[in-house]
């Protein structure tokens, strides 16, 4: 199917499937290890990829390969590998794009576990890293060195849904040196609401577990961007190291990726509609939602997100007591700190997501023992405000 021809909502419900011999209207799963050769020839050239086809499933599949060319589509990117994880979706980039000696500046505020592999895992292998803040732009223009090569943040962040400026931050890290490598985890937003490949991004980021399957089934991870990085630097790392995505799991996630427009936009009101609920009600001090008119940096977030998301986070009075309470009291809303679910999830970041950050840290930034965080999922919006109790 030819990519110019169709625009990304077809595209990523049409591409990637060549449908078999048996003209099956869904995807098939493939799932086979190993694929065959019509002779040695053509092994060879296979093996060299002279010729392009299937080898061997630790790194080429054809229910992966539908499952990545529409995230590539949606994304806008032109190559796209899936991985076993979010997590290794990361080290598969951190590995194919650095080395000891080099430098990476990354936002503070991360996913936990990107935070760990950055600051632990990476610097034992000799890689430096520099932590600022998002919304600082002089900060991150600061910690630029002659030898950083990448460039790493979230946006909006967890908890508390601040925004980064993909296109300004690309910008500073690109005028520094070109060849810095800006990665952008886009799993908060999707390429539905957020597309930091335009906005001048050279890599996107994808835990597949969250949005992309948007049942709570699989996980699973993806990159995106360029063929020669992607296609062919995280390709080999694949090849090498093989923490692969199984057929099953990339046709959960190229199955969600034909309704993620639909789910993502359907979550983004329903979210506006509970930040609207919460905003100035008795009781909470603050609401952090990007769509909502009082976010600091309202302008920004109309210019680079179609929508807020679907996360919403608020302070209320009475600290921890009143947050479990709050928490404990729901009937409907399921108490665990996954995201991107069908299912509306609830969680006190204080003391699950970010318990280990220190105290101090956590009142540095603003993630208090009063603060909640929903991730709103598709029941009716008046349903899961009513299991508030509010
Ligand atoms: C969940 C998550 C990850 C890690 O993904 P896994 O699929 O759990 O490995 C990375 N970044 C963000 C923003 C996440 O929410």
């Amino acid at each position: 199917m030819s990519r110019k021809t169709y625009r990304p909502a077809t595209l990523a419900i049409r591409s990637g499937h060549e449908r078999s011999q048996f003209g099956e209207h869904s995807e098939p799963i493939f799932a086979t290890s190993s694929f065959v050769f019509d002779s040695a020839e053509q092994a060879k050239a296979r093996f060299s990829y002279e010729e392009p086809g299937n080898v061997y499933s630790r790194f080429t599949n054809p229910t992966l390969s539908v499952f990545q060319d529409r995230l590539a589509a949606l994304e806008g990117g032109e190559s796209c590998i899936g991985t076993a994880s979010g997590m290794s979706a990361m080290l598969a980039v951190c590995m194919a794009g650095l080395s000891a000696g080099d430098h990476i500046v990354s936002s503070h505020s991360i996913f936990g576990a990107s935070k760990v592999l950055l600051n632990s895992l990476l610097t034992s292998f000799g890689v430096e890293v520099t932590f600022v803040e998002l919304t600082n732009l002089e900060e991150w223009s600061e910690a630029l060195k002659s030898n950083t090569r990448m460039v790493f943040f979230e946006t909006p962040t967890n908890p508390l849904m601040e925004v980064g400026d993909i296109s300004a931050i690309s910008t500073i890290a690109h005028d520094h040196n070109p060849d810095i490598r800006v990665v952008v985890d886009n799993c908060f937003c999707t390429p539905i609401l957020q597309q930091p490949l335009k906005l001048g991004a050279d890599v996107v980021l994808h835990s597949a577990t969250k949005f992309i399957d948007g049942q709570g089934r699989c996980v699973g991870g993806a990159i995106v961007g360029d063929s020669e990085f992607v296609g062919e630097k995280v390709l080999g790392f694949m090849r090498t190291a093989g923490p692969s995505m199984s057929p099953f799991n990339a046709w959960v996630f190229a199955k969600g990726l034909e309704t993620l427009s639909l789910r993502v936009n359907h979550a983004c009101a329903s979210a506006l509609q509970l930040a609207e609920f919460l905003d100035g009600h008795k009781g909470i001090r603050q609401v952090n939602y990007p769509g909502l008119d009082s976010h600091p940096q309202r302008e920004l977030v109309q210019q680079q997100q179609s929508k807020g998301g679907a996360v919403v986070s608020f302070e209320v009075e009475g600290g921890r007591d009143r947050a479990f309470s709050i928490i404990n009291d729901t009937e409907l809303i399921s108490i665990t700190a996954n995201l991107g679910d069908s299912k509306t999830t609830i969680t006190h970041p204080y003391t699950t997501t970010h318990a280990r950050w220190s105290d101090h840290d956590k009142q540095a930034v603003g993630i208090g023992e009063g603060l909640i965080r929903i991730a709103v999922g598709l029941e009716d919006p008046l349903d899961i405000i009513e299991d508030l109790k509010l």
